[in-house]
């Protein structure tokens, strides 16, 4: 079988007739064609197009470029790299999607004779987890519009229907599916560079039971663009869900929430932007109200808030003087909000009004956000984009260049080392110590004097000769945006929260404070330890939080092998300056440090206890105390829920013996940690900056992703006027260069990806070898001899050094992932 005359089988199987049974069961050896075959996919024919650029006979920069265009052109808009997937987005939906692809990529092999498909990724972590027993993670990049999203998207759409094999899910994977649309209804907004671009990255996890189905999912988000809710740039819109809801609501809806059209709300009409070709609203919110309801959110509670701020909005939109100009907006507020309008107006006439009123409406919407994340899955995480990808970037470079050269240096594999494009130092200009970027950041943050003029200075004096590092002309700070000391303090003002504090509606409280029962019930869930336990003395106080008068075990079999999907966001267009990578033109790198405060609460609702009962007195009374208690304590969120979700994070990916070892047996060493280390802000020097917290956040990230197997998709923008089918040449090469693609496909075209060990290969070839030959290393070697192949497309390894992963183990690797 000529590998010409299978591509032209899997086209017509593909293309024109997807048979029930995949087509490879159809496909009988004959045994005259051995030989051809170990040829074939050790030599390469020349003159065609390649489904996986290691193929590619002859290698630059134009022969790749040319490979994904000729493949762009035929409809194929994914192309490996080994088991690194590139992802090209033609700006227009192929029918490749449907279930009849999910079921022809299940349990097949990255490279196997059907063309490259992200759910060949999913399908291959999927079956590695079960195999290995291991943590997988697949990590997104892509600059905004490359298609990140849907990618993910399409990736939880395969692994959910993965487990679901043949029978009926158990409505898990409905419910982790529905997830997407609200998260986007919050998080997504129009840009110039996409209509649907996420403000905030994502990190989801999937949890699988031991048998292979899906046990759950968890949302960690990281940095919300809280500063969109008052202000876009031009084109750009405000969050999707205002539009939908003014859009959608019925009229009685409307009357009800006192919604008003949208060119009524300074906050959604100034950019003159309020459609996004192509989207229609209605059917968005009526979308998103079903996705809503399969989470069980209330999204009546959810549009008392989203009403918060649109009259606010418009009350103020032509105060720019001191002084509310139309009382009678903020009475509606106040009853919206149920706080006293006296306080309300008392905090809105202050100096400074127009900024207490922008804060108070980020503040909500970032309050809101997070509660809406937590309603998802009850978990948190806040990274700086930024400095989040150089870290993915880095991930990557040690995955696919570092290690991998290592180990063929320890195995004794006759190589010439391959360069890669090296970001450490960039890395170390961000987190440094004591002169990274992050930790001068800090420190002026803590001079009551520091401006941000002497900000930039201290940047400018301590990395002046860095490479990586760029002295911003005088009239354009391009890189340290404006502000950058405020927004790195920018935590909930406390005027604000103290006004939302007192509001009789508790789900306005729930969205400003924190209740260490909350925290507790979170935890539980988290967890999943017995219901009895459950029953246990509730929590009132961050004392007993952190000394549980009641012990249990989790149980084990709440540890899931899990299967992690990062998405990173705006690669390019973010990237704090690396001269060497990044095109001029693009490096406008701000360096966002907005602060999302986390909420930790949970619903009301969830409270035991119907009103009026002796058990209801009791929990008001302790209630009552918590927030009495809180109020004093000027509680810091964010630490107690970092913590815990770190903790609960690191919880669930170890292995019970490594848990043990790691002092986190049980669910009481968790609670134990969060407590200790979450201490009332009051009682620390200073609060956490957003810095500082997205650094914790990251470590935790990066540690998560360090346990787990990697799998890459590099996503890619066909052309930046999001136009189906147009390959831009400039547009692609741009991100071929800076994401190091060129030097990828060097390493894994040169290196030896595929190893076996000499019973495996035995075992995969047998079909094709001589009958009773093969039966020692030393068969293998004759065998192997008897072809002619090219020596340097294989080497035997026999009894050197073996790596500490791979159990004594001897190879044989060759290259190339069509090998197998
Ligand atoms: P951001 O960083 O701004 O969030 P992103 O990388 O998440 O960007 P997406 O929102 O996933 O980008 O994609 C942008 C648009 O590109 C989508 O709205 C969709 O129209 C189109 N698109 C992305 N991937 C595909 C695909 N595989 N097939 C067809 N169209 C796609
Ligand atoms: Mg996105």
């Amino acid at each position: 079988m000529v590998q010409e005359d299978l591509m032209s089988w899997q086209r017509f199987y593909l293309r024109e007739k997807i048979p029930d049974e995949p087509w490879m069961e159809n496909f009988s050896v004959d045994p005259q064609l051995i030989k051809d075959y170990f040829q074939r996919f050790l030599y390469q024919p020349k003159d065609r197009e390649y489904p996986d650029l290691c193929q590619l006979p002859e290698l630059n920069e134009q022969t790749l470029l040319d490979n994904l265009r000729a493949r762009f052109a035929a409809g194929y808009i994914y192309t490996y790299v080994g088991s690194i997937l590139i992802a090209l987005n033609p700006f227009k939906f192929y029918p490749i999607y449907n279930p009849k692809y999910v079921k022809l990529y299940q349990n097949k092999r990255i490279g196997s004779s059907l063309p490259p498909h992200i759910f060949a990724v999913a399908d291959a972590a999927y079956h590695c987890m079960l195999r290995e027993r291991t943590n997988q993670c697949i990590v997104i990049s892509g600059e905004s519009g490359s298609g990140k999203t849907e990618s993910t998207n399409f990736l939880l759409h395969h692994l959910t229907a993965l487990s679901q094999k043949g029978s009926h899910g158990s409505g898990v994977e409905q419910t982790i599916l529905s997830a997407g649309p609200v998260l986007e209804a919050f998080g997504n907004a129009k840009t110039a560079h996409n209509n649907n671009s996420s403000r905030f990255g994502k990190f989801i996890q999937v949890n699988y039971k031991e048998n292979g189905m899906v046990h759950g999912a968890v949302v960690q988000k990281y940095l919300l663009e809280k500063s969109r809710i008052c202000s876009q740039g031009r084109n750009e819109r405000n969050y999707h869900v205002f539009y939908y809801l003014l859009a959608g609501a019925s009229e009685q809806e409307k009357e009800q929430l006192h919604l008003l059209s949208v060119d009524k709300y300074n906050y959604l009409s100034r950019t003159g932007c309020s459609e996004v070709p192509g989207v229609d609203e209605q059917y968005e919110f009526s979308r998103l109200k079903q996705s809503m309801e399969m989470k069980s959110m209330d999204y009546r509670t959810e549009w008392i808030c989203n009403v918060e701020f649109q009259p606010q909005r418009k009350s103020y939109h032509h105060d720019e003087a001191v002084g509310v100009r139309n009382p009678e907006v903020v009475s509606l507020i106040s009853s919206l909000l149920r706080v006293k309008q006296e306080t309300l107006l008392a905090a809105l006439t202050m100096p400074e009004a127009i900024a207490t009123r922008d804060a108070m409406a980020k503040c909500l919407y970032g309050a809101l956000f997070d509660w809406i994340v937590m309603q998802v899955n009850h978990a948190f995480e806040q990274l700086c984009i930024n400095y989040a990808n150089e870290h993915l970037q880095y991930y990557f470079n040690q995955h696919v260049f570092k290690y991998e050269q290592e180990e063929y240096r320890r195995e004794g594999i006759r190589w010439t080392d391959i360069g890669f494009s090296d970001n450490t130092g960039c890395l170390q200009l961000i987190e440094g110590k004591p002169g990274g970027l992050l930790c001068v950041l800090d420190d002026q943050c803590n001079f009551p004097w520091a401006t941000n003029d002497t900000l930039l200075q201290k940047f400018n004096s301590v990395h002046e000769e860095n490479p990586f590092y760029e002295k911003p002309q005088r009239r354009e700070p391009a890189f340290v945006a404006t502000a950058m000391r405020e927004k790195n303090l920018d935590l909930m003002r406390q005027d604000i929260v103290s006004v939302l504090k007192n509001s009789s509606l508790a789900f306005v409280r729930e969205l400003v404070g924190v209740d260490p029962v909350a925290v507790f019930r979170w935890a539980i869930r988290i967890l999943r330890v017995p219901r009895s336990w459950q029953k246990a003395p509730r929590v009132t106080s961050r004392r007993r939080l952190a000394r549980p008068r009641a012990s249990i075990h989790a149980p084990n079999d709440s540890l899931l092998v899990q299967l992690a999907t990062v998405s990173s966001i705006n690669l390019a267009i973010n990237r704090i300056a690396t001269p060497h990578r990044t095109p001029a033109k693009s490096r406008e790198a701000p360096c966002r440090t907005n602060n999302d405060s986390k909420r930790a609460d949970m619903p009301a609702s969830a409270r035991p206890g119907a009103k009026g009962t002796k058990n209801y007195r009791i929990a008001e009374t302790r209630t009552r105390r918590v927030e009495r208690e809180r109020d004093e304590r000027t509680f810091d969120d964010t630490d107690v829920m970092q913590r815990a979700s770190q903790i609960v994070m690191k919880y669930k990916s170890f292995r019970p013996r490594e848990r043990a070892k790691k002092g986190l047996k049980n669910l009481q060493s968790v609670k134990t940690l969060a407590g200790r280390t979450a201490a009332p802000a009051g009682k620390r020097k200073q609060p956490l900056t957003v810095a500082a917290q997205f650094q914790h956040s990251l470590a935790a990230l990066m540690e998560t992703l360090n346990q787990a197997n990697p799998f890459f998709i590099r996503c890619i923008k066909s052309n930046s006027d999001k136009v189906p089918n147009v390959f831009d040449e400039e547009t692609v090469q741009r991100q071929l260069r800076y994401t190091g693609m060129l030097e990828t496909v060097r390493i894994r075209q040169a290196g030896y990806n595929v190893r076996l060990t000499y019973e495996e290969f035995i075992q995969l070839y047998r079909i094709l070898l001589p009958k009773g030959l093969l039966s020692s290393q030393n068969d293998v070697r004759h065998f192997l001899a008897t072809l002619n192949l090219d020596r340097d497309n294989y080497q035997l390894v026999i009894g050197i050094t073996i790596p500490c992963f791979v159990s004594q183990r001897q190879w044989l690797v060759a290259r190339h992932e069509a090998a197998t």
